[in-house]
Formats: structure tokens, C-alpha cells, sequence
């Protein structure tokens, strides 16, 4: 995502801090000033209304405070959505103009838990359906890519994208990271071990022309078993997206696993936990989804969520291919391809319900 963030003047809000750990997830921030935390890879700074020149943004995120300045710069920039940290007195000194700037912008807002149950009454002009909660805990560590608040600012800015979009559901391609989008090299605990395979780019940028929003649905058990800690995982993931972008790609949404077996957790693979809520936050058509992996595990939660999947030979799919292709139950795949090229040109080759293109190439 591109995202355009107006702080408050006069405090360090909780947005504030979590918006500066989006840059740390790899998606692209500019600063209305000077970014309130900042860090190596951080946020860009606008200083002053020439530095909006050239300054695209789909989203501007910022505080109640100044819901005005934020309606105004992100029409500003292109922005159709806007998340905002709504605090009860912010919200009630808001004057009529202020009220407009909410709904000029397709409008979500954050709020604190224990202000939930007051909301409703104290702030009748603001839907219920377009608010969300902070995490109860507030954190005060320095912020990380893996910062549960960072989670919910980053879940709010694409359900309110998907949302602001206003088609019937959309469908997906899940794809796996390890072995099926980046080389497969064991825990892959080092950004700069991600190696993105050949061919990946280019069929992805294909899928998007389609109309296919493109989702990563990763197990990282490395987590749970004590190898790196979550901020790795979605450090190596802001590579990721970083790298695709670079090569003209937007991922619309990265879900990650990060339990153990035995945790027996309802999103790890082979589970269809991570595709069902992508679904539910993204608006995506189950049943006209493909999942593509080079795991059955991977095909299993695709079929488990009602999505069709597709086996990839590289990483680990030649070995997982003697193994299932005898098989009849939920593992055997739909298809099984070289790569995810080849995956991605049985995809829109396959007599599936195409999707009406939404993306230009
Ligand atoms: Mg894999």
C-alpha cells in the first residue's frame, strides 16, 4: 500500500507510532513532517505543500485531531480511503466541517477497547461497522514490524480498501512464500537470503491484470520454535513486498502463521484458518480461488477454504508429488506445474469464472 500519514500536532498518538512500523512491513509511507519515530528505512518526509508534488497515495492515515488537514492532503495525493485514531473528545469537538472530511473519504476509524462501549452513544454520526479496536495492551516498546498495533493499522488500511472498492468479491490467488514465491533455503531467517525465483514477477503481475488480488499465506514455525522472533518474519516479508513492487507488483495481503504443530492453532497449514480470514477482511470469493504451493499442506487449506490448488515442483514439490499423486483425498491438487509461472498460466488458461479486469498491467 501507499499510504499518506498526517499526524497529530501534539502528541505521539498510538497510529502514529504503529503507522511508522508499515514502512518496517515494506509497504510506502510519506510523512506529513517530520515522522514522529524515525528509523532506518522509515517513513518519507513531506516538508511543506511542494513536497506533495509527485506524491501518490491510495490511503492517508492520521488522528481526529485533524481529520480536516487529512481529508484535504489525501484528496490531495489520490487517496480514496482514510483511517483515523478516534479519541471520544477529539470526536465531540468535532465542528460540521470536520464531519464532511469523514465522509469525503471512504472512512475507517481505530479506537481504544474500554472507549467501545460509550462510542456508540457519544458519536451517533459514525457507523459501528467502520470502527475497530485497538489491542487491549499498550505497547511502549520501540516499535517492530511484528507490533500487534502495526497489525491492526495494517488490517484496518486494507479492509478499508477492500471495502471502499464496492464490487462483489474479488478472487485470489493464495500463494505460499517458501519454495513457490522465493527459493527455499530452510528457516529463511536473513532478508538478504530471500532470493525471489525466476519467472515469479512477471506471471504475478499477470494475475493482477486478471483481476486476481494476489494474498501470501506462510507457515512460520520458525517463530514458535524460538529460531527468530515474529518482527523477522515480517521484516523478511516488507523484503518481499519491496522486491515485487520493484518489479511492479502490490501484494493485497500477507497472512502469516507463526505457531508450532502442536499448537494446534486453526490458521496453520494444512488448516484454511489464513485464507478465511483474508477472505473476510479482503472480500475475496472463496470459490473462485486457487491456492498454489509446493507443500500438500498447502493444497489442503486451499481445499479446506473451498478454493481449487495447484502443486509447484519447486522447493519442495517434486518429493511432495511422488507422495500425493496416488492420493484421492484432499491433497491432490487440481494441477501440478513446473513453477509458478506455469501455475499462473494454468490459472488464467483454465476455464475457471474469470474475474473482470480490474488492474491495468
Ligand atoms: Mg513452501
Amino acid at each position: 500500500m501507499r499510504i499518506l500519514v498526517v499526524p497529530s500536532r501534539v502528541r505521539v498518538s498510538r497510529l502514529a507510532r504503529a503507522a511508522t512500523g508499515l514502512s518496517l512491513r515494506g509497504h510506502e509511507v510519506s510523512w506529513w513532517g517530520t515522522p514522529a519515530l524515525p528509523r532506518e528505512s522509515g517513513p518519507r518526509a513531506l516538508l511543506g505543500l511542494h513536497a506533495l508534488w509527485g506524491t501518490r497515495a491510495e490511503l492517508v492515515v492520521g488522528d481526529a485531531d485533524r481529520i480536516a488537514t487529512a481529508s484535504l492532503l489525501g484528496r490531495q495525493v489520490g487517496a480514496r480511503c482514510m483511517v483515523l485514531e478516534l479519541g471520544l473528545d477529539q470526536v465531540a469537538r468535532w465542528t460540521w466541517f470536520d464531519r464532511w472530511a469523514w465522509h469525503t473519504l471512504h472512512s475507517h476509524g481505530l479506537i481504544a477497547a474500554e472507549a467501545a462501549a460509550t462510542f456508540r452513544d457519544r458519536a451517533p454520526s459514525i457507523d459501528p461497522e467502520r470502527v475497530g479496536l485497538w489491542p487491549d495492551e499498550v505497547a511502549t516498546a520501540p516499535v517492530d514490524a511484528g507490533d500487534p498495533d502495526v497489525e491492526i493499522l495494517e488490517r484496518a488500511c486494507e479492509r478499508s480498501l477492500a471495502r471502499q472498492r464496492g464490487r462483489a468479491p474479488r478472487p485470489a490467488v493464495f500463494v505460499d512464500r517458501d519454495g513457490t514465491l522465493v527459493r527455499e533455503v530452510g528457516y529463511l531467517a536473513n532478508p538478504t537470503d530471500l532470493e525471489i525465483l525466476p519467472g515469479v514477477p512477471e506471471a504475478l503481475r499477470r494475475l493482477q491484470a486478471a483481476g486476481y488480488a494476489i494474498v501470501v499465506v506462510s507457515n512460520q514455525s520458525g517463530v514458535a520454535r524460538g529460531l527468530f522472533p515474529r518482527a523477522r518474519v515480517y521484516e523478511i516479508m516488507g523484503h518481499l513486498r519491496r522486491g515485487l513492487r520493484s518489479h511492479g507488483v502490490e501484494l493485497d495481503g500477507i497472512y502469516v502463521c507463526p505457531h508450532a504443530p502442536e499448537d494446534e492453532c486453526p490458521c496453520r497449514k494444512p488448516k484454511p484458518g489464513l485464507l478465511e480470514r483474508a477472505s473476510e477482511d479482503l472480500e475475496l470469493a472463496l470459490g473462485r480461488s486457487v491456492i498454489v504451493g509446493d507443500k500438500w499442506i498447502d493444497v489442503a487449506a486451499g481445499h479446506g477454504a473451498g478454493t481449487r490448488g495447484i502443486l509447484v515442483r519447486s522447493g519442495y514439490g517434486r518429493d511432495q508429488e511422488r507422495e500425493i499423486v496416488a492420493t484421492l483425498d484432499e491433497r491432490r491438487p487440481e494441477a501440478i506445474c513446473d513453477d509458478f509461472g506455469a501455475a499462473a498460466d494454468w490459472i488464467l488458461a483454465a476455464e475457471l469464472d474469470q474475474p473482470e479486469a480490474t488492474r491495468a498491467g
